[in-house]
């Protein structure tokens, strides 16, 4: 998918601040924090959303979910994060290739 922006970060076409990395899922710094930590899981493979990622593939899906609880914990905020999956434009869903948001440190704004 050359039109989707996260295949093109998982490509390295497109720059991210990555902090973390399986073969499967990346995870990277939100260009316009909505918290003072937030960062978004991605699965490699192009699902369209969370629930669309669940229904093909619930292995990586559940993967998603222990990689951003570490992903929580090495950014210090193990004690209390909140993670957020938009699924469709109607709740505000912009780019759409499966994403969880993984947010806390702080008042979390905007989503
Ligand atoms: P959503 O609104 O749930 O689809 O979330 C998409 C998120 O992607 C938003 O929080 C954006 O700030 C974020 N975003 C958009 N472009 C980039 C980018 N190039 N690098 C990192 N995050 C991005
Ligand atoms: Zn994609």
């Amino acid at each position: 998918m050359s039109d989707c922006l996260f295949c093109r970060i998982v490509a390295g076409e497109v720059p991210a601040t990555v902090v973390r990395e399986s073969e499967t899922m990346l995870a990277f710094r939100d260009i316009t924090p909505k918290a003072p930590i937030h960062v978004l899981v991605i699965p490699k493979a192009h699902h369209e959303n969370i629930a669309a990622l669940a229904a093909a593939d619930p292995v990586l899906a559940a993967h998603l979910i222990t990689e951003a609880a570490e992903v929580a914990r090495a950014e210090g905020i193990g004690d209390g994060w909140r993670l957020v999956a938009n699924n469709g434009a109607p709740v505000g869903q912009t780019v759409f290739h499966a994403h969880l948001h993984v947010l806390g440190g702080g008042r979390i704004e905007g989503l």
